[in-house]
């Protein structure tokens, strides 16, 4: 019987398939897999993931602390005013910081241009038992650095095979690496630069040079379903995920995240070196031993 069915995992829904991507053909309004009818449903439905997404944060932060060497990495990339930043606040945020590792990638300082672009990759890495977020990544070294011509085609066309390696390096060595993209349409991004404009509390946010780059917007989409279609292994999958709807990417990244660290069947581990039951004996009352 069809409704006997188990749901569908949004992280099958949106995992973009292998080879070439069209973006276009996606729909950035969509909300695959939501059967609620709303912003109100999607935060009731965030609201109930958050205890089992919290307890997991907390096995896998306590497994680091007791020996163990998993963490894992989200990768957040998209377009300007997609919702990178909004997604740390509402779906990151979720977590307990104590585990959590955030970084923002900028235009590489100086010192970080002096090295190979993976050098300030790797220094931001989650150790064990952390969760790592990066907003902006070394994709941007394929994207950003492809559209603006910012080294030649042959330097950067070596660089989806070094990312392929280095990515599944990290997982064999322990980190779950989840990456999504934020997909917004060119309209949804103007709604938003104008929504910044009109209100001061968001003039912070606007940046004219945003404008700019929305000149490049087919350049950018190019750059990335290239990045897809070269750099979307099952060791670590890019998931699209329809972000013109905010509650609907917020609900997306927290059930992705949920049923990527379900996948890693976290436990809480045992004690070591010391008995629960000899511990609870040193424990009586004073006068009692
Ligand atoms: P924002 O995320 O709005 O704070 O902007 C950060 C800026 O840094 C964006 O314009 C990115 O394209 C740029 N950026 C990030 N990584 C690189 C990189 N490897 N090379 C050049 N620009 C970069
Ligand atoms: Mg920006």
């Amino acid at each position: 019987m069809a409704n006997s069915e188990p749901a569908p995992r949004i992280s099958d829904l949106l995992r973009l398939p292998a080879g070439a991507v069209d973006l276009q053909a996606i729909d950035t309004r969509a909300t695959p897999g939501f059967t609620g009818s709303g912003k109100a449903d999607a935060t009731t439905a965030i609201c109930h993931l958050r205890p089992h997404l919290a307890d997991m944060q907390e096995q896998l932060y306590a497994e680091g602390r007791t020996g163990g060497q998993r963490s894992l990495l989200l990768v957040l990339q998209g377009m300007d005013t997609a919702g990178k930043g909004s997604t740390v606040k509402h779906v990151v945020g979720l977590l307990d910081p104590m585990g959590v590792q955030y970084h923002a990638f900028k235009q590489p300082t100086i010192e970080e241009r002096e090295h190979h672009f993976l050098w300030r990759v790797k220094r931001r890495l989650p150790p064990p038992g952390i969760v790592g977020v990066f907003d902006r990544s070394h994709y941007e070294d394929v994207i950003v650095v492809r559209v603006h011509e910012l080294v030649p085609p042959e330097t950067w066309s070596c660089r989806y095979s070094v990312i392929n390696r280095f990515e599944g390096k990290l997982v064999a060595s322990g980190t779950r690496v989840v990456k999504c993209f934020l997909h917004i349409s060119k309209e949804e991004q103007r709604r938003r630069l104008l929504a910044r404009l009109d209100d001061p509390a968001k003039h912070w946010k606007y940046n004219p040079g945003d404008v700019d780059e929305r000149a490049y917007w087919d350049e950018y989409q190019q750059a990335y379903s290239d990045a897809f279609a070269q750099c979307n292994t099952d060791a670590a999958p890019w998931y699209a995920v329809p972000a013109d709807r905010k509650w609907y990417r917020n609900w997306a990244v927290t059930k992705i995240l949920t049923e990527r660290l379900d996948e890693m069947a976290l436990t809480w581990p045992n004690p070591q070196g010391w008995n629960p039951d000899k511990e609870r004996a040193r424990l009586a009352p004073d006068g009692w031993a």
